[in-house]
């Protein structure tokens, strides 16, 4: 089994770890400062918008809003009132189908795909305890080439490419290049 063949784990941080930067652009005048609640729970209109940014496959289902870097996996943030929470996107599509992760679990992607939210043995499971071991050695392989992708995209690159292909929706070619042709990904870039 080669490197590339190991199910993707869940390398990012946890929610406490994520920090905001204040958004200025939009002038001098002071903004309402929401506080960052990690046990905010979504309402219902949380969870239609987090829906609202995925895109089914007949396989995985892929978010394709905000993407985080280095690891390219997606980031969606919601709010209550004066309070919100930004979580993994896939954490959070798991916490919708099994409720709150207690502290330590970690998601696993086994259809290696960061970007998939659909919550399923063939996709993303919540790991057991004897997952530790590996979770580790993953960790460890983060700050090397486990980064890129076959095609020497980094994941952060990869998931650009991705969404960028589902824009308009599921596009079968579309998303098939975007996975294994980062070249012609770049010609639209540029
Ligand atoms: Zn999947």
């Amino acid at each position: 089994m080669s490197e590339d063949d190991q199910p993707l784990l869940d390398l990012a941080f946890a929610d406490g770890a994520i920090e905001f930067v204040a958004d200025d652009a939009q002038g001098n005048r002071p903004r309402p400062v929401r506080v960052v609640d990690h046990s905010l729970q979504p309402s219902q209109a949380n969870i239609a918008a987090f829906w609202s940014k995925v895109v089914k496959s007949p396989t995985c289902w892929y978010w394709v809003g905000a993407i985080s870097a280095p690891d390219g996996y997606g980031r969606f943030n919601f709010q209550r009132g004066n309070r919100q929470r930004t979580m993994l996107a896939h954490r959070f599509s798991v916490e919708l189908e099994h409720g709150p992760l207690e502290a330590g679990v970690v998601c696993e992607h086994k259809c290696n795909e960061p970007l998939c939210v659909r919550v399923g043995p063939a996709h993303l499971v919540q790991s057991t305890h004897s997952e530790n071991v590996r979770y580790a050695i993953a960790l460890g392989r983060l700050s090397g080439h486990a980064l890129l992708d076959g095609q020497g995209r980094t994941r952060y690159e990869r998931s650009l490419a991705i969404r960028e292909a589902l824009r308009d929706g599921y596009d079968e070619q579309a998303l098939l290049r975007a996975k294994t042709d980062p070249g012609q990904w770049q010609q639209t870039l540029f």
